[in-house]
């Protein structure tokens, strides 16, 4: 079995590697970073994400209120949990710029490894 470092904390873990790409974009800049993380702080991630991202659908509406606090949002927020093998599910959000630096906090966001 393969054993992996995890990208939070310098601790190694077994079993199927999972990722997480993060991306926030502000007018036409953009950044991002990925992260190689355990189950456990995959779930982490997960539990953040769903205070500023909502799952991508179809029929999602574009609005440009900020999901963390509803107030006018500048920043945008794309993510991508990879639990294994197959298809990522991206999320994606609007943020104030007070939210959108809660959320790179809460992500790890300079844990990452920032993607070319
Ligand atoms: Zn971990
Ligand atoms: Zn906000």
């Amino acid at each position: 079995m393969a054993i992996f470092p995890c990208s939070f904390a310098p601790h190694r873990y077994p079993g199927p590697q999972r990722s997480v790409y993060l991306t926030m974009t502000e007018n036409l800049s953009s950044q991002g970073v990925k992260h190689r993380v355990c189950r456990h702080h995959f779930e982490e991630l997960l539990d953040v994400i769903t205070g500023f991202a909502q799952p991508v659908e179809d029929s999602s509406d574009f609005n440009k209120a900020c999901d963390g606090c509803g107030r006018p949002a500048e920043k945008s927020l794309f993510a991508t949990f990879f639990a294994g093998q197959g298809e990522g599910v991206p999320w994606a959000g609007e943020l104030c710029l007070t939210c959108a630096s809660k959320a790179s906090a809460a992500l790890h966001w300079t844990d990452g490894q920032a993607l070319g």
